[in-house]
């Protein structure tokens, strides 16, 4: 009989101050969708090293009482609900649980997992999908992060690719940017400035309206196929397992450059480029697959809320193209024998439901696609279910559920957090 002490974290809370406090009596709430529940037990982590705390401005604190089973709210103006956003290779399964105040602003773009305290930790709700490493930095000195990015620019001066990446290295702190300056794992290549699609919770162009900035600005030049090569010939001299991404944070749709893309990846490959080149994209325009697979491209990582055409065309709010589209992209790259991801933007209470879990499970099944990355969906949880919770999702299985039914429908698949390295001919992914 397993003697394993449940742990039964209380609320906590902060002060305007970004003091933050365990409350001595409510215990810990979560939310999936519009379903206030105490965390399950599988679900609870101690919280992950880089992860961050946010206090939630304009928003009370919701606990549950043991005694009376009630949920309080902490009113008092000076008291805050606080969430958490956890460190990549991570995937939230539950939001944090709180009530909007009248005339409180919209969250911005990030994930707002549920947090609470025990026995001197703080724990959350979530489940690291990902073993790789590629986003931690903790243990590396920004020094070397500076000396790489200098070392790039000396070497490729004239080079605005590589003015670009370094600016977002040393600036915004781009995880991808600062790997190229490390010459480690995955090298960012962003080429488009513009995009099809018109996501609510884009980050890289927001309209004046939406309430909420965009987190990092868009690239505000086309660079040459030439560039393309010498950043990419570049990270190949230094990391053993390259991989080169198009389709970054700092850019619109990269399937609107094509062309550029082929012609780049298909001279890097003449002259005995190797490793893994992926495309990051929102799968728009299924034409131009062929001719980038013909150049050299190994992989593409399909990003999508839904699987389902309402719900997905409600946040993608697609220009010019239609859910089909997107889905006759994934059937056309296996066909291609291309190596496919979907980089599925998580929410709790929406995603881990029977609905989308049928539609998932028949479009793996049906396309046989390789992977799928368990991302979180950045958007004010209000907003994502304002967006999304007018859909029948039906019954919630959380996210634990969601993917051993997955796996047990579908034993090829691999789950995820980063795009894989794919060893030459073979299968990648380092993954769950
Ligand atoms: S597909 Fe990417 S660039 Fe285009 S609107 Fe969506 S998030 Fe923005």
């Amino acid at each position: 009989m397993s003697t394993a002490k449940s742990i039964e974290p209380c609320l906590v809370f902060a002060d305007q101050a970004g003091n933050i406090y365990d409350h001595p009596d409510l215990l810990m709430l979560c939310r999936r969708g519009n379903e206030l529940t105490l965390p399950r037990p599988d679900e609870l982590i101690p919280l992950p090293e880089d992860s961050e705390f946010f206090l939630l401005p304009g928003r009370s604190a919701l606990g549950l009482d043991p005694e009376t089973g009630r949920v309080e709210e902490l009113g008092e103006a000076d008291e805050l609900a606080v969430a958490v956003f956890a460190s990549p290779a991570h995937t939230l399964s539950a939001s944090a649980a709180y009530q909007t105040r009248p005339g409180a602003p919209i969250l911005p773009l990030f994930a707002y997992g549920a947090v609470g305290f025990f026995e001197g930790r703080f724990y959350v709700c979530a489940r690291r999908v990902d073993q790789d490493r590629r986003q931690e930095f903790g243990h590396i000195p920004r020094e070397r992060i500076e000396n790489g990015a200098r070392r790039l620019l000396a070497d490729l001066p004239k080079n605005r690719l590589i003015r670009h990446l370094t600016g977002c290295a040393l600036t915004y702190g781009c995880p991808a940017a600062k790997n190229l300056a490390l010459g480690r794992f995955e090298a960012p290549l962003p080429t488009s400035r513009v995009c099809n699609a018109r996501c609510v919770g884009c980050i890289s162009l927001q309209p004046e309206e939406s309430g909420f900035p965009a987190t990092q600005n868009r690239i505000a030049f086309k660079p040459t196929d030439r560039e393309i090569v010498e950043v990419m010939a570049r990270h190949q001299a230094k990391e053993r397992r390259p991989i080169y991404s198009f389709g970054q944070g700092c850019e619109g749709e990269p399937l609107t450059e094509a062309a550029l893309i082929a012609a780049a990846v298909s001279t890097f490959r003449k002259k005995g480029g190797t490793g893994t080149v992926n495309v990051n994209t929102n799968a728009s325009l299924p034409g131009t697959l062929p001719a980038l697979k013909e150049a050299g491209v190994d992989s593409i990582r399909v990003s999508l809320n839904s699987v389902r055409k309402e719900p997905y065309e409600a946040y993608y709010r697609p220009n010019g193209y239609r859910f089909e589209d997107v889905m006759e992209s994934i059937r056309v790259a296996k066909g291609l024998g291309m190596f496919v991801s979907l980089n599925l933007l998580y929410f709790p209470g929406v995603t881990d439901c029977e609905n989308e879990w049928d539609a998932l499970s028949a479009l793996v099944e049906d396309t046989k696609l390789d992977y799928i990355q368990l991302r979180n969906l950045n958007l004010d949880p209000e907003l994502a279910m304002e967006l999304l919770g007018g859909f029948d999702h039906g019954p919630c299985m959380g996210l634990a559920n969601f993917m051993k039914r997955l796996k047990k429908a579908s034993p090829h698949l691999g789950f995820g957090y980063f795009n894989p390295y794919l060893e030459p001919g073979g299968r990648g992914g380092a993954g769950e």
